[in-house]
């Protein structure tokens, strides 16, 4: 697991460790990891930011491509489909996973202020949603789980 976005850590090796994780998933999926969706996979994580899709195209306009909303928009799919990125619905925006290894359900800590996203991992089918469910005969596919607040930088300068 990568260091927390709340902690300080050395920023330089989650970009490199994500990039280079995502490399090694395409490489045995057979996935084409193309220029763009390589570097819209960079740009979301050299940050512990959500981004939206606007924002990924402003910064790769930056970078002298002639990008249009649909190139912007099909590289996101294809990172969040191959679980190399996350939707926050909450933000309409979207975040590189900070769990790079197999399944997983996230849930986000956004901080209000700074709009940091820290992602952890549950479990649906623990706690209290699964309870109710599994009464109520229900299989959990998906949850949303965003929560939004201050994160201790933002908590302590409040
Ligand atoms: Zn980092
Ligand atoms: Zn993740
Ligand atoms: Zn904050």
């Amino acid at each position: 697991m990568t260091p927390d976005a709340f902690d300080p850590h050395n920023h330089q090796d989650c970009i490199a460790d994500g990039l280079a994780a995502a490399e090694r998933h395409c490489a045995r999926e057979g996935l084409q990891f193309t220029p763009i969706r390589r570097r819209v996979l960079e740009i979301l994580l050299g940050d512990h930011t959500a981004l939206g899709a606007y924002d990924i195209l402003d910064r790769l306009r930056k970078d002298g491509l002639n990008a249009q909303p649909p190139m912007a928009y099909r590289a996101l799919d294809f990172l969040v489909m191959h679980g190399f990125a996350h939707r926050i619905e909450r933000l309409n925006a979207f975040i590189a996973c900070s769990h790079l290894h197999g399944d997983h359900t996230p849930a986000f800590l956004i901080c209000r202020t700074c709009q940091r996203v820290v992602e952890t991992d549950t479990d649906p089918a623990a706690g209290e949603l699964g309870r109710a469910a599994r009464q109520a005969g229900f299989v959990i596919e998906r949850t949303v789980r965003e929560a939004e607040g201050l994160c201790p930088a933002c908590a302590e300068a409040a």
